[in-house]
């Protein structure tokens, strides 16, 4: 598990997040670390589900999956950890950017489904909000009417810095990445392959 080195700070971003596993429900609050337990408790309540007896330390754990190295401590367990989770708003905008010129798009429907893969991956960074920062904006200029509903539930592609709610409409998904890619992605590197 891995923990803030200092407790009482605030995740970068201003905003203490989580994603629910058994319900893959996403929730954020920049109201403070008790208003999101107080938040996804009610959530596991309605959903007569259980929450873990851990959770203050399971959602520490996994805001520390999601930002900056040197923020947290602790064993990671071997798990992925994105070599993107330091980039700015404006780095994600120029990636995103640079990836979408010139590019077909695929079908909405086509979209959506992978950018639902994205919401369970473990390199998909949620640290920043893409509405109130003018992301989304740029989502909506790149790909026009096709944006999808879900658009403005995902972040940034932890492989490839790049805005989900955009690449996930390129017609041939291959983007420049970092790295190596998780099992079930659906993105292929520029010269096809996978991995
Ligand atoms: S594109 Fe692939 S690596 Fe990136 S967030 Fe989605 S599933 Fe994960």
């Amino acid at each position: 598990m891995l923990e803030f080195r200092v407790k009482n700070n605030y995740p970068p971003g201003g905003r203490f997040f989580y994603e629910v596993p058994e319900t893959k429900t996403f929730f954020s609050s920049s109201a403070g670390r008790q208003d999101l337990l107080d938040k996804i408790r009610q959530h596991y309540a309605v959903n007569r589900l259980r929450a873990p007896e851990n959770l203050a330390a399971l959602v520490d754990d996994f805001i520390c999956r999601h930002v900056p190295d040197g923020f947290c401590d602790g064993d990671d367990d071997g798990k992925p950890r994105s070599p993107f989770r330091n980039l700015t708003f404006w780095q994600v905008e120029k990636k995103t950017r640079a990836a979408m010129v010139g590019r077909r798009l695929t079908a909405p429907d086509e979209a959506e489904k992978r950018a639902a893969i994205c919401l369970s991956c473990s390199l998909h960074v949620r640290n920043m909000c893409t509405s109130c920062n003018g992301l989304l904006a740029v989502v909506k200029a790149l790909v026009g009417s096709q944006v999808t509903n879900i658009a403005s539930f995902v972040g940034a592609c932890g492989a490839t810095g790049c805005l989900v709610a955009a690449i996930s409409h390129l017609a041939e998904p291959k983007v420049c990445y970092e790295g190596s890619l998780p099992t079930g992605c659906w993105l292929a590197r520029e010269d096809g392959t996978h991995g």
